[in-house]
């Protein structure tokens, strides 16, 4: 099993690294908790009533109900596979239990690919956002625009804006991050698994140092 984690602000594009990994010869799983709390918002599921409200606010679920669901998917996944975690630990208490998890299985954490973002930057991405409601796929009104307006390149689905990417559920989300998520960038740092990268570069530079990186360790 290998793991690698993306870490970053909403809107710091790790749902796009992971879209362009996941394709990749590494064969990543993309591991978004947030993409798995909207599928089961859409079921209807008990987590998903659980979870909804916490989400249209911009809040973090809390903590027991992630980690339910992160055990339930990797009991149920490929323990020899290559995990991107994306938007998964948030807290002290999820990266504690992830430790554990891993070493249970008799793995640990690869990477953590921290993508560093200017507030500007995320507010511009967050707030032209378009996800497809089939695959999940990212777009941007100008900056990644789909070839037909509202349809998805990679299915064909149709496009939506999310409903937490309104400027002032934006706000609360970075306030959120800054308060319960930026520490584990010098929990990784310490343990020096951290690797900085300019989320602010363009996609394929960005992705050049990722594969690098990844590379570089193949071995692992
Ligand atoms: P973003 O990183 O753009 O905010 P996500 O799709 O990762 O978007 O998360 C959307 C929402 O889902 C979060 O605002 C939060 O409410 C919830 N969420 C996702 N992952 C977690 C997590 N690991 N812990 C707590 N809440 C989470
Ligand atoms: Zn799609």
């Amino acid at each position: 099993m290998k793991v690698v984690i993306l870490l970053g602000p909403p809107g710091s594009g790790k749902g796009t690294v992971a879209e362009r990994l996941r394709g990749d010869k590494g064969g990543y799983v993309h591991f978004a908790t947030g993409d798995m709390l909207r599928e089961e918002v859409s079921n209807s599921t008990a987590v998903g009533q659980e979870a909804e409200g916490f989400m249209k606010r911009g809040e973090l679920v809390p903590d027991e109900v992630i980690i339910r669901i992160v055990e339930t998917r990797l009991e149920a996944g490929d323990p020899t596979a290559a995990y991107l975690f994306d938007g998964f630990p948030r807290t002290l208490v999820q990266a504690d239990l992830l430790d554990e998890s891993l070493a249970g299985r008799g793995a640990k954490i690869d990477y953590v690919f921290f993508l560093a973002t200017p507030r500007d930057v995320i507010l511009q991405r967050l707030t032209g956002r378009r996800v497809c409601k089939a695959c999940g796929a990212s777009f941007h009104v100008t900056n990644i625009p789909p070839a037909v307006e509202g349809v998805c390149d990679a299915c064909g689905g149709e496009l939506y804006q999310r409903k937490d990417d309104n400027e002032e559920t934006i706000a609360n989300r970075l306030e959120v991050y800054n308060r319960q998520t930026e520490s584990l960038i010098s929990r990784y740092e310490e343990k020096g698994l951290l690797v900085s990268l300019d989320s602010d570069q363009g996609v394929a530079s960005l992705m050049a140092e990722i594969d690098a990186k990844l590379q570089s360790g193949v071995d692992a």
